[in-house]
């Protein structure tokens, strides 16, 4: 057993925190104000690498670790959770996804340009009737022997309106209602492309400066060249990217719930006397309770998620960690702003406090990449699928 990060881990983790400190934090209240994507700090997000930090150097990429990624991304995400959106779902959905299963002259086109930040990345799976349930999506492609034809919308797809290349899914199967988990398939296609148009662009309550567009897909042809991996595997595949953006996503939100605990911190320390958690006084009072159960539960959140970077990295099955990861610092994200805004009272819901936006930003947290209950779907069915103990702790054990 060994908790400590490498030297190398810590290195990364403070000059990514730096970097937000010094770029992103200080601008969060300011873009979600504005709502509008932060093109000016991608320069920054590019030079430190944040663009590409999982994927090997000879594709552009910085070849870190999933834990490096989860660290970079607890620190964008206690800087503004909008902002670590961007860089996850760029490295951990579309920019994942072309490495995983793109063929080796789809990574060698992509790759370089995203993870250099040429391009952002966008990944396109959830339609207006179609989130939870992907695999009855109904965007069709049909080939007629020479190149693809699709026709269909999506919606809420992050970077939909800002992305370079786009990761997109539809059903091939010839059935006309679908045909469920063997009838997807991925297809990659670059801004401008004739038939691929940005809808409507979501002015959302919280992560407001995260870009989020309806897209449409209007007899756009696609060359089979523009396939990602093989023809109807496309949910298997998704559902693969899913399982590793989950890891990274837990990242997010754990950094949500760090940073209002944080502010917790710094709101009650200066009024110990107020709330009784003077030393030697006898018992807690409700504010050192909740810190002190918060606290708690961050350090938890974080270990569940660098143990599932951990097994990821070590090549070992990590579905069900990703999903106890994600499930756990999701609805921790949410909660710790809720309790802190009670500690603090009504200044936390002015817009001069930052808990307030945490509180804004969290709810995403437990609905993308897969809502909380969806996650408890995914745990409970390898539970009871499972022939062992459900105390056991974890796959790591075996
Ligand atoms: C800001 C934002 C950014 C996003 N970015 C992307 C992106 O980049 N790419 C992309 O493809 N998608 C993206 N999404 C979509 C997101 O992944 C979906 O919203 C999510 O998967 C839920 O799907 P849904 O909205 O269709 O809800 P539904 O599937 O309709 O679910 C509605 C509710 O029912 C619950 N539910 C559904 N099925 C079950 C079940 N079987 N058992 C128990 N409860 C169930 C859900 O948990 C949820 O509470 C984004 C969403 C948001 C809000």
């Amino acid at each position: 057993m060994n908790f400590e990060l490498e030297p190398a881990h810590l290195g990364w983790q403070r000059r990514v925190r730096e970097f937000c400190e010094r770029e992103v934090a200080v601008r969060a209240r300011e873009n979600d104000e504005k709502g509008v994507f932060p093109w000016d700090l991608v320069p920054g997000l590019r030079r430190l690498g944040l663009l590409g930090i999982i994927f090997p150097k000879e594709y552009g990429g910085l070849g870190l670790d999933t834990a490096s990624l989860c660290l970079a991304l607890e620190e964008l995400g206690r800087a503004d959770a909008a902002v670590a959106l961007t860089v996850e779902s760029h490295n951990g959905l579309c920019t994942n996804h072309l490495f995983l299963h793109g063929s080796e002259a789809q990574r060698r086109r992509y790759l370089p340009r995203l993870c250099g930040g040429e391009a952002l990345g966008a990944w396109a799976l959830t339609e207006p009737a179609a989130g939870s349930d992907a695999a009855s999506l109904k965007t069709r492609a049909v080939f007629d022997g020479k190149s693809w034809t699709l026709n269909g919308s999506k919606t809420f797809t992050t970077q939909g309106s800002v992305a370079g290349v786009y990761v997109i899914f539809a059903q091939t199967s010839a059935k006309d209602n679908g045909s469920g988990k063997d009838g997807l398939t991925a297809f990659v296609f670059e801004k401008g492309h004739p038939g691929l148009q940005v809808g409507k662009i979501e002015h959302k309550m919280g992560i407001r400066c995260s870009d989020t567009a309806q897209l449409h897909l209007v007899d756009c042809k696609a060359s089979p060249e523009q396939v990602v991996g093989t023809p109807g595997r496309g949910f298997r595949d998704a559902m693969k990217v899913l399982d590793a953006g989950r890891v990274a996503i837990s990242g997010i939100s754990v950094g949500i719930a760090r940073a209002a605990v944080e502010e917790g911190i710094k709101w009650v320390k200066p009024r110990k006397a107020d709330y009784g958690i003077l030393p030697g006084q006898a018992g807690l009072t409700a504010a050192g309770r909740t810190l002190a159960q918060l606290a708690s539960e961050v350090d938890a959140a974080r270990l569940l998620t660098l143990r599932a970077a951990w097994l990821m990295d070590s090549g070992r099955p990590f579905s069900r960690e990703a999903s106890m990861a994600k499930l756990i610092s999701g609805d921790l994200a949410m909660r710790a702003p809720t309790e802190i805004l009670d500690v603090i009272g009504p200044a936390g819901a002015s817009l001069d406090h930052p808990v307030q936006r945490f509180f804004r930003d969290a709810k995403l947290y437990q609905i993308g990449e897969g809502s909380s209950q969806i996650q408890q779907l995914v745990i409970s069915r390898q539970l009871l699928a499972e022939d062992v103990p459900a105390a056991e702790p974890s796959a790591a054990a075996r």
